[in-house]
């Protein structure tokens, strides 16, 4: 760790711009940075990271060279995904380089009357901020910012080149974050700031997405049994895939890494459309949805099974038999990641995390992902997945924990410190 002047000389930066960083937080948040509509908010982060003084490079994921790891981008224009990176570059660098990576893309909110305080309006209450995206993971975003202000406002600077970066997709692709990387930013590890509740993300499942289309015989409701009904097909569907997950986690038991995880593998029809009518048998119905997939599976395993379930289900149909439903994949095509233990990153982090916490850095198993494998799979160099605490992603009330913003920031500080070194500014 950094001698405990400088230490004492940042964290008080960090207390010292903390009211700051609260309203650059509100200010995230109060963007509704949905899908295909996050542009507003990287310009405004772009502005913000010039203002500070770092080159800053938009560029959109249309920009970047092709890559078999890019997943598709159905109903999303690529070229308007932008992405974000300032950097710090040190003359004649010395340390070790960092990634610090944050995804400002959100899910949608669901009925504004369900939330208590309006989604986007990054109300203060009690010691929570709550918002769509506070926690999930615009928090993360903020800590990483700050950070490298309170280093800068300490005297410091870090001693290597550190690309900060805030990037699109992390909700439904990835594409975001390996853009950055297939753009040219490369370094010797990479922080991904999601709000793990002070945790080192040990292991993340993969994920796959995909679109069941389905058709149906339209006929008069009187005659209902001349026809088929599409939204019918697609429940019997529903229900294979759902019998196909519990296969999946019956066998997932023996997972090294997730058989302490009852039903580690989740399956979600997430959004349903069809028909035209109440008194027609629909002539079509589409169904959205998301699998997980354990570490020891690869995305055309898991693609390739779910195939299989859905043809299976479709031949015991007299329609479907003869009319096969399709699958089309919409966007995550992930593989699984772990982070093994023992890098030199991860101790430093843990090394951070005891100085604010005191105790070991404990370590956490998701079963969703995050942009920290693209890293590890894919570059060859490990991504930590780390940062602030909150509650319910993707729900209503989602909200973070203020006081844990500026523990975390101060983690991450000393991580900063500690990896890239610190040299005085000037
Ligand atoms: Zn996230």
């Amino acid at each position: 760790m950094p001698d405990a002047e400088a230490r004492a000389r940042i964290d008080a930066a960090i207390d010292e711009g903390f009211g700051r960083q609260v309203e650059f937080l509100q200010e995230l948040v109060r963007f509704p940075s949905l899908r295909g509509h996050e542009a507003p908010l990287q310009d405004w982060f772009a502005r913000q990271m010039a203002a500070r003084g770092y080159p800053v490079d938009r560029f959109s994921i249309a920009d970047v060279p092709a890559h078999p790891k890019m997943a598709p981008m159905v109903g999303v224009d690529p070229a308007g995904s932008m992405q974000v990176v300032a950097a710090h570059r040190p003359a004649n660098p010395t340390g070790r380089s960092l990634i610090l990576q944050g995804h400002i893309d959100v899910v949608p909110e669901g009925p504004h009357e369900m939330w208590t305080y309006p989604p986007y309006s990054a109300t203060i209450r009690d010691g929570w901020m709550y918002g769509r995206g506070a926690h999930d993971m615009k928090s993360g975003v903020a800590c990483m910012v700050f950070a490298m202000d309170a280093i800068r406002a300490a005297g410091f600077e870090p001693a290597a080149d550190v690309y900060v970066e805030t990037v699109t997709e992390e909700e439904s692709t990835g594409n975001g974050a390996l853009a950055a990387l297939l753009r040219g930013y490369r370094a010797e590890a990479a922080l991904v700031p999601e709000p793990t509740g002070h945790t080192i993300t040990r292991t993340q499942t993969g994920t796959i997405w995909f679109r069941l289309r389905v058709r149906g015989v339209p006929v008069h409701v009187a005659v209902a049994q001349d026809g088929t009904n599409a939204i019918m097909s697609a429940y019997a569907l529903i229900n294979a895939l759902y019998a196909h997950t519990k296969v999946l986690n019956e066998a997932a038991k023996s997972s090294p890494w997730y058989a302490d995880i009852k039903d580690p593998i989740k399956f979600n029809p997430g959004i349903i459309r069809g028909g035209d009518w109440a008194s027609s048998t629909p002539a079509w119905c589409e169904v959205d949805c998301r699998i997980g997939l354990v570490p020891g599976t690869t995305p055309e395993q898991a693609m390739a099974g779910i195939e299989q379930c859905v043809k299976a289900a479709a031949t015991t149909d007299g329609f479907m038999a003869n009319n096969p439903p399709e699958i089309i994949w919409t966007g995550f095509q992930t593989d699984p990641y772990v982070l093994e233990p023992g890098s030199e990153a991860e101790a430093v982090l843990a090394a951070a995390h005891a100085s604010v916490h005191g105790g070991e850095m404990p370590a956490r198993k998701t079963t969703a992902v995050n942009d920290a494998r693209y890293y590890g799979l894919y570059f060859g160099f490990p991504g930590l997945c780390y940062g602030p605490k909150g509650e319910v992603a993707h729900g209503f009330d989602e909200r973070t924990s203020i006081e844990d913003l500026r523990t975390c920031t101060k983690t991450i500080a000393a991580f900063i410190a500690e990896w890239c070194g610190l040299r005085p500014i000037g």
